[in-house]
């Protein structure tokens, strides 16, 4: 079967998408020779948590930083299914309308170390690749920290040359080792809701938005 380029896909709360999303998987794409990426928003269901933006403000976000860089389009499937669902299922889709290309979903590394709580895990390597973006300092190193489970894993998934993610349509893991950004959606909204500074963690038109449309604010009208 001829392949066609791999796609990206990556899969995320985004709430806020910060430095921590964008950088790593750029320089991981970069790595990898994957041009075309994907931005996935899950779905949360609006009465979650009031310092939560919505499904909507959450998808806009994402629209802006596909428009700052060609690489990412946004992908609402997750958040047009209006309820919770697993990366399974989405990948599932994807699949089926695309048969003859790699996919390839990229993660950080805190998500590889739970990868074995996701739902149907194992069916994921007879869809996807993994890309893996370094997170909190972790460099390859750290492999041996990672638990017998994980590490068996890797001895059998992993690959070093990021060809192979070209040459097959699933079933591998490359660990990209990227510089890492110690940041995260939580850490932002809670800064921003006790009013300090977020503008080194995330793109300005971001920052913009989030002031704009005054999210993560301390609420006062609960009802
Ligand atoms: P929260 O703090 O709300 O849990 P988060 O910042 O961890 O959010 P998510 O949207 O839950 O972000 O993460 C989506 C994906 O991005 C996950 O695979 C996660 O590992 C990865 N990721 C998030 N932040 C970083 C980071 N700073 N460096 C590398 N990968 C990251």
């Amino acid at each position: 079967m001829k392949l066609t380029p791999p796609l990206g896909i990556f899969g995320g709360t985004f709430d806020p998408i910060h430095n921590g999303h964008i950088f790593p998987v750029i320089e991981a794409a970069e790595k990898t020779n994957i041009t075309k990426i994907a931005l996935m928003p899950c779905y949360i269901p609006s009465h979650k948590d009031p310092a939560t933006a919505s499904s909507e403000d959450r998808l806009k976000m994402v629209k802006l930083i596909c428009g700052q860089y060609p690489l990412f389009y946004a992908d609402s499937r997750d958040i047009n299914r209006g309820k919770p669902t697993f990366s399974v299922d989405s990948l599932t889709e994807i699949r089926q309308s695309m048969p003859t290309t790699p996919l390839c979903f990229f993660i950080g590394t805190d998500s590889l170390q739970n990868l074995f709580t996701w739902h149907n895990w194992e069916k994921l390597f007879s869809l996807c690749h993994f890309v893996v973006c370094s997170r909190d300092g972790e460099t390859l190193n750290a492999i041996n920290t990672y638990s017998d489970a994980l590490q068996t894993l890797l001895k059998k998934r992993q690959v070093t040359d990021p060809i192979a993610l070209h040459n097959s349509l699933a079933g591998y893991i490359y660990l990209a080792n990227t510089q890492t950004l110690t940041v995260s959606s939580t850490e932002i909204r809670k800064q921003i809701f006790n009013n300090q500074s977020v503008e080194k963690l995330l793109p300005s038109k971001i920052l913009d938005y989030i002031q704009r449309h005054k999210l993560y604010q301390p609420h006062t009208d609960f009802c």
